[in-house]
């Protein structure tokens, strides 16, 4: 794998890719396939900047986290939750289309980064689309890591929120240390007996009582959830060292 530890965006240079294909995740996530003029190592957990340039000239550029594995060679995905009144992400969603030309530099990211070197055991907290740089580390888990010992706490508003729902409950099924929980805060299936409300204390502690140990913990969602996640967890006993943040928006879920 290239070196690619701490890249930060100022030393990169901008390349154009093409998007090969868009997939719907759900009603307001759809993910983008593009393909790189040249393929870039990475390790998960790491982002990529996209920049849009309008008729006159006018150029705005936002971070967003890759979300398939680096063992996905040539072409990567990004997948990007529709804000309402944005600039950037309903571009995406209303005007991209297969075939159209992106602007793009990266891969980008230092701490907030998971390799199986890097071992567990590994708990994954996500607050909607913050599941996107997490199932990065999921999926580069199943290709290369199996034998660690992992748990993903992800908190969406409803079921129809949940991003790559099916791969996730396959994931889970597979039986080889991956355990999974979801929560919903807005609202639940008919039925639903598992955690129904936002991320807290209790939860974590429960979670870190069925992984048995944290090695390294990854949370990423919108400041808001980020920030209660975090503290949460160093009050279920997490030693801070071994928290990681990413931050994508000013909301919570
Ligand atoms: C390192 C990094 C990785 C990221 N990865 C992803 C990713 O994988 N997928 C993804 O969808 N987004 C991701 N984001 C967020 C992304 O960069 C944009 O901020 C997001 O798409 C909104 O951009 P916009 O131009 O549509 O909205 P803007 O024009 O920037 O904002 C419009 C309005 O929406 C509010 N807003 C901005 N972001 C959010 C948000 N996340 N939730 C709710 N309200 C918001 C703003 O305060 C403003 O009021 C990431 C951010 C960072 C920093």
């Amino acid at each position: 794998m290239a070196n690619t530890e701490g890249r930060q965006p100022g030393k990169l240079v901008w390349h154009v890719a093409t998007v090969e294909s868009i997939t719907v995740e759900t009603y307001r996530v759809k993910t983008y396939r593009l393909r790189p003029p040249t393929w870039a190592s990475f390790r998960p957990g790491m982002h990529y900047d996209i920049r849009l340039t309008a008729p006159d000239g006018y150029q705005t550029q936002r971070s967003y986290s890759i979300a398939t594995a680096p063992e996905t060679r040539s072409v990567l995905d990004l997948t990007i939750e529709k804000i309402v009144d944005g600039e950037v992400s309903p571009y995406f969603h209303d005007v991209v289309v297969i075939g159209d030309r992106v602007e793009m530099r990266g891969p980008i990211g230092g701490p907030f980064t998971w390799t199986g070197s890097m071992g567990g055991p590994l708990l994954l907290v996500a607050g909607g689309s913050g599941i996107v740089p997490l199932m990065s580390m999921l999926r580069h888990r199943d290709s290369t890591a199996r034998h660690v010992q992992t748990f993903l706490l992800y908190s969406s508003r409803s079921l129809d929120d949940v991003i790559y729902r099916e791969e996730l409950d396959a994931l889970a099924e597979a039986g080889n240390g991956l355990q999974m929980a979801h929560t919903f805060t807005r609202s639940a299936p008919e039925g639903w007996d598992g955690y129904a409300r936002r991320v807290d204390v209790e939860m974590l502690s429960d979670v870190f009582n069925r992984l048995g140990a944290i090695g390294r913990a990854y949370i990423c969602g919108p400041d808001g959830f980020v920030e209660t996640a975090a503290n949460a967890l160093v009050d279920a006993g997490v030693s801070p060292e071994r928290v990681r943040t990413e931050r994508f928006g000013p909301t919570g879920t």
